[in-house]
């Protein structure tokens, strides 16, 4: 069964429990990272980092807010990362949860074409020329249970099933969410199996946090 993802960022505490889940279950190890004077750590994603929160503070209404986005590869419904490497060897679609997974072969690839044409700004290369980003892990889904990220998470914030029932999902929480923040939207909820919701513009969460809306595109 098509699978996705429903993630709630107006539940999201920024306890990066999912960003260590990811770690410990793909066996990635942690990064030096420096302190930057601000809470976002590691800065950005890596060939280690699949599962990243992203954490920016914007001044709405007069008041400084955290605006948390446990960031992600988005298995686009088309993954143009996909249909550019042409090599299905390398990136394909998993025929029963639609995962869009990279393997050994992604040695092969031109890694700035592919990362270049990525609207969500995901894949990254290792020293040994490999790309990787988040697997849905695959494993564990085909294996009936839930991804790392998503079993960790204490909030609700990540949620994952059949596809259809976390688009219902996203769309019953989105009229809640709206009730208190009128420019709370789904994000490219059309296009990809991980469903952001967003109190704000997206792009006040990160540049690449949307894509596939044209409102959004002029902005980048
Ligand atoms: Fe590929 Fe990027 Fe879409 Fe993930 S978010 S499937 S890496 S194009
Ligand atoms: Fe990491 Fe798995 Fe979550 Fe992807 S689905 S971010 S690989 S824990």
């Amino acid at each position: 069964m098509s699978k996705g993802f429903f993630i709630d960022t107006t539940r999201c505490i920024a306890c990066k429990a999912c960003q260590v889940a990811c770690k410990q279950w793909n066996r990635l190890p942690a990064e030096e990272t420096v302190n930057r004077g601000d809470l976002q750590n590691p800065a950005d994603f890596s060939s280690t980092t699949y599962k990243l929160v992203r954490m920016n503070e914007e001044m709405i209404d007069g008041k400084v807010n955290w605006l948390f986005f446990p960031d992600q590869c988005r298995h686009c419904l088309v993954p143009p990362c996909l249909l550019w490497a042409q090599n299905t060897q390398a990136i394909y679609q998993d025929t029963e949860t639609g995962a869009v997974v990279y393997t050994a072969a992604t040695q092969k690839l031109k890694a700035d074409d592919i990362i270049g044409v990525c609207p969500y700004d995901v894949p990254r290369q290792g020293q040994d020329g490999l790309l990787a980003k988040c697997t849905m892990c695959n494993d564990r889904v085909k294996n009936g249970m839930a991804p790392a990220c998503v079993k960790t998470c204490p909030t609700g914030t990540l949620n994952f099933g059949d596809l259809e029932a976390m688009q219902a999902m996203a769309a019953d929480r989105l009229k809640q969410v709206q009730s208190v923040y009128p420019d709370a939207l789904l994000v490219d909820a059309d296009d990809v199996r991980v469903i952001f919701l967003t109190a704000f513009a997206p792009q006040m969460y990160h540049r690449y946090a949307a894509a596939f809306d044209a409102q959004y595109k002029q902005t980048r």
